[in-house]
């Protein structure tokens, strides 16, 4: 798009996030996918996207996640499961939960 495609995802993210999606998987949460990870540094901007700038997305540390019947109790396992995988930081948005290894 920008010239930018291919990204890179930082170690401690794919590391954290094969973990987080392992303990997650475990603890019965369906449908998980990844609806952001990398974004280059133009896109991450752009308003549709609604990144911040300095994202920890555009360092290739952080992933938003959704799942199968998003609500209260799947989030709970979600968080857990980032905690479990050692993330530095994770927030719940509308349909995801926003985790990052910084
Ligand atoms: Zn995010």
């Amino acid at each position: 798009m920008h010239g930018h495609e291919t990204g890179y995802l930082d170690s401690s993210y794919i590391n954290g996030a094969g973990q987080f999606w392992a303990v997650a998987v475990h603890a019965k949460v369906e449908g998980i996918g990844v609806e952001s990870d990398w974004r280059c540094p133009v896109g991450n901007i752009d308003p549709r996207v609604g990144g911040a700038s300095g994202s920890q997305h555009v360092l290739g540390k952080a992933g938003d996640f959704y799942a199968d019947d998003w609500g209260d109790s799947v989030y709970d396992l979600m968080e857990g499961a980032a905690r479990a995988a050692g993330a530095g930081y994770w927030y719940r948005d509308v349909a995801h939960i926003h985790v990052d290894w910084r």
